[in-house]
């Protein structure tokens, strides 16, 4: 921790405590072009008015705002931005009150597709990952799900159904073709914990 003082423009001056300190070795200059090259628009567009985190339903719950993810990308701050970005419910609302036209949402998307590439993935990710090439499906049906299906009444899982593998085998090429499952590190029948 070390004390800073600011300056605002009043002449009002302030002692703050900074719990972290960023210095300059720690920024990526080139991460705004990163962010272009994976389907982002030019985080400089950012007029950091905060629209996109006051109307986003995660906000409340994120370590890192909207609005904040933005001007880190700006900054050329990589490290920070890159692992938070799961949450986000690809939603678009931030992309419908943005008046920059930057859409935050595929600022977000380019995050995980450099995330990935950088080897970090979360461990829910990766686990939806290999349930969906194992089983068709992100969430792996095992029997207390359905016996619990049964019980409340709820249909039979499409996996039951005579051709599921079929549909299982179309989902299996579609993630080896994309090679998806070389940039996830998964084979679909490891068991990925938290
Ligand atoms: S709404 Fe758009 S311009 Fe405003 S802070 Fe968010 S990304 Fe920046
Ligand atoms: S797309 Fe993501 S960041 Fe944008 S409002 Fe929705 S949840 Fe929030």
């Amino acid at each position: 921790m070390s004390e800073v003082e600011k300056v605002f423009i009043s002449g009002l001056h302030e002692k703050l405590i900074e719990d972290k300190v960023i210095d300059e070795s720690q920024l990526d200059p080139d991460f705004r072009k990163e962010i272009i090259k994976f389907g982002g628009k030019d985080v400089m567009t950012c007029l950091q008015c905060g629209n996109c985190t006051g109307v986003c339903p995660i906000s409340l719950k994120i370590e890192y705002k909207t609005r904040t993810t933005i001007k880190y990308c700006q900054f050329g701050m990589k490290n920070a931005t890159l692992s938070t970005r799961w949450v986000c419910a690809t939603c678009y609302r931030c992309y419908e009150h943005c008046p920059a036209d930057l859409n935050p949402a595929e600022v977000m998307i380019a995050l995980r597709h450099i995330g990935i590439r950088e080897g970090i993935i979360p461990p829910f990710v990766k686990r939806a990952a290999s349930n969906l090439m194992g089983h068709g499906l992100t969430v792996r049906p095992d029997e207390s799900i359905l016996k619990e299906r049964e019980k409340i009444g709820l249909p039979e899982l499409p996996q039951s159904k005579p051709d599921w593998e079929s549909v299982k085998e179309e989902v299996v090429t579609i993630i080896k073709t994309t090679k998806y499952d070389r940039l996830l590190g998964i084979r679909g029948d490891e068991d990925v914990s938290e």
